[in-house]
């Protein structure tokens, strides 16, 4: 075939015209002997209805003469294509032979033309978390010649960890552990004696805590390495950058360097956590040395007096099981707690933390921090006019991720990044700007940072791109759990965004204050605050778009309602099915109360 001059002309947020420039300058990309490519991109349509009648672009095409929807393509000087449709055809027929490559289109993706087995691997996977073990997993599975780099930067610090990622190693697995292990703490020392148990004071021990959650991470760092030998994807041990969209280069521990060649890349690099950027800074440690570093290191072996700056629930989740196994707790607050969920609930939970024992500096941040000649650290910050200080053993800096890809090579491939570093996959489909080159999990713009979600896009993902699936991730009623003291589980939107994507008027909201059974002996629980909502859409049908629980064990209630959920279910739904009692999920049954209507609602008996 020769060079193909192919010119798409269209205004500027057309969507046609801009799948058209996406799979011609993929075309482009991937062809370049073959095609050429220029877009012609007017402002707005009227820009580029007047452009048409003045340039006459198909007066000399063959065909083109009454063209008048966006885009027009043509291709050499004079041939007319036509529009969208005709380029994804054109494409298709002189590009695209594979039927795999029609599936993906049909999924919104842009054809990436790569060959099976026509590089060192077929796919690679930079980053061995939750959603780059699962993705080369299922790649595997569906045949693809697949290997997984997982390489951990130290954090400050120098702690590092094994295969898994995250979640596993720094997240959700070891945060679960310490979160019930604080629970049972409350549960033997508040708790117990009012069921007529007689225990005496419980005491924790935080090294074998840690001890025996570093055993299990190590089997489980073991189980994954052992699962990728199984589905014959090869484990690289080496950092991943990328040189070229089908070239990554290898760094091991040492500095070693080599390069292999891939058809495709998916980004799984997850994020890191943000540093504290204030003089002494470098003395606080994250989420990633709570839950790795070596605390036979450090004065105390153990916590101690700790401050907690932050208030997102990596922040809360922490200073929760600090608190709970005993440790002088505070948090130091800029503004709100938990920003992005509800409002209502999250101050509850910062109000259950405050009664139940953890301190709070609210709208302050700490402003340096200087280490004492015992070894402690010694916080500043300031309150109104005032500077304030105070004596801590351990400072923990949670306040916020960032994407791990300042060292990726996202700039040499020509991967489209947003000003926060994080990967721009538009259309939701986890294709970057670059067709060959995919992203999944954290890394990615606007995606929620959890496991299931980075689990669950991947899989899609190898399946459209070697199964015979079309399945796009639908990102919608994803539920969540945040594992403070009091836990808190949220499906759909929150109250505030309910009350602003929908309005007063079409919006109903059923709530009940929750009286956990396991809680009635106990005389210290902090009263008022467990409690549960529906928030309904009176447009359609009363269906419930947003809930919310705070209680015991609300991450295994959400489980099962986001899934009522997602099949639609109205609030009558919720109402005719059978409760089980007694438990605080039945209150979901047997709500009653609109806030709307200004009344009590109060727990009561059964
Ligand atoms: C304290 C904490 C608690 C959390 N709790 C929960 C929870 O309860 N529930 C929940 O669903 N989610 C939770 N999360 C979020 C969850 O851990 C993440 O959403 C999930 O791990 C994201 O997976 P990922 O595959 O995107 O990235 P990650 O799991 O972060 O994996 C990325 C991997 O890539 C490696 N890597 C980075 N760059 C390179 C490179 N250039 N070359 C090779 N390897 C590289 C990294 O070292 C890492 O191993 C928590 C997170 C934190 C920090």
């Amino acid at each position: 075939m020769s060079l193909t001059r192919v010119t798409v002309a269209g205004w500027r947020n057309c969507g046609f015209f801009q799948k058209a420039v996406k799979v011609t300058a993929a075309i482009e990309l991937l062809y370049p002997k073959k095609v050429q490519v220029t877009h012609i991109e007017l402002a707005d349509r009227e820009k580029y209805i007047t452009w048409l009648k003045e340039e006459k672009p198909g007066k000399n095409l063959t065909g083109g003469v009454n063209h008048t929807s966006s885009p027009i393509v043509w291709l050499n000087d004079n041939e007319y294509l036509g529009g969208c449709d005709a380029v994804l055809d054109w494409s298709r027929q002189n590009f695209l032979s594979d039927k795999k490559e029609e599936q993906k289109t049909a999924a919104g993706m842009v054809p990436d033309g790569v060959e099976m087995g026509k590089y060192d691997y077929d796919l690679v996977c930079i980053g061995g978390g939750s959603g780059g073990l699962a993705m080369s997993k299922e790649a595997a599975n569906l045949g693809a010649n697949v290997a997984c780099l997982d390489f951990v930067k130290p954090s400050p610090n120098g702690t590092t960890w094994g295969l898994g990622g995250t979640c596993v190693n720094v997240g959700c697995i070891p945060k679960k552990l310490c979160h019930r292990a604080a629970i049972l703490g409350e549960e033997v020392n508040h708790d117990a004696s009012g069921f007529g148990w007689s225990v005496g004071e419980a005491k924790h021990d935080w090294s074998k805590l840690v001890e025996n959650i570093h055993n299990y991470i190590s089997g489980l760092n073991f189980k994954y390495r052992v699962a990728l030998r199984e589905k014959k994807v090869k484990y690289i041990n080496k950092l991943g950058t990328i040189i070229d969209p089908h070239t990554i280069q290898l760094t091991d521990r040492k500095g070693k360097t080599e390069t292999i060649t891939v058809g495709r890349i998916v980004v799984a690099v997850g994020g890191r956590p943000t540093d504290l950027t204030i003089p002494g800074g470098e003395y606080a440690i994250n989420s990633d040395d709570v839950f790795q570093m070596d605390w036979t290191t450090t004065p105390k072996q153990q916590p101690g007096k700790t401050l907690v700056v932050g208030a997102s629930y990596v922040a809360l989740e922490c200073a929760g099981f600090f608190a709970a196994l005993g440790y002088d707790t505070t948090v130091m607050v800029r503004s709100i707690l938990l920003r992005g969920f509800d409002r209502e609930y999250s101050d509850k939970i910062g109000e259950y933390m405050e009664q139940s024992g953890t301190k709070f500096i609210k709208g302050s941040v700490p402003s340096k921090i200087e280490k004492t000649e015992s070894g402690q650290y010694k916080v500043f910050w300031s309150k109104g006019s005032n500077e304030e200080s105070e004596v801590y053993d351990t400072v923990v800096a949670a306040i916020g991720r960032y994407a791990d890809t300042s060292k990726l090579g996202c700039e040499a491939a020509k991967i489209e990044t947003a000003k926060n570093g994080k990967i721009i996959c538009e259309g939701k489909n986890e294709q970057t700007s670059v067709p060959n080159i995919y992203a999944v999990g954290d890394v990615v713009e606007g995606m929620l940072e959890l496991t299931p979600v980075a689990i669950q896009s991947g899989i899609f993902l190898a399946q459209r791109l070697y199964g015979n699936s079309t399945q796009m991730m639908n990102y919608d009623l994803i539920p969540t759990t945040v594992f403070t003291p009091i836990e808190y589980g949220a499906c759909g939107l929150s109250e505030e965004d309910a009350l602003a994507k929908y309005g007063e008027s079409d919006i109903e909201v059923y709530h009940k204050e929750l009286a956990p059974l396991e809680w009635e002996l106990v005389h210290d629980k902090p009263k008022g605050i467990a409690r549960a909502k529906l928030i309904c859409l009176k447009s359609e049908n009363m269906r419930v778009v947003g809930l919310h629980i705070l209680g015991p064990n609300c991450g295994e209630i959400t489980q099962g309602f986001a899934l009522a959920m997602k099949l639609g279910a109205t609030f009558k739904d919720f109402q005719d099915q059978v409760g089980i009692h007694p438990t605080v999920a039945e209150d979901f049954t047997t709500m009653s109360v609109t806030k709307a209507s200004g009344d009590d609602a109060g727990a009561s008996g059964c």
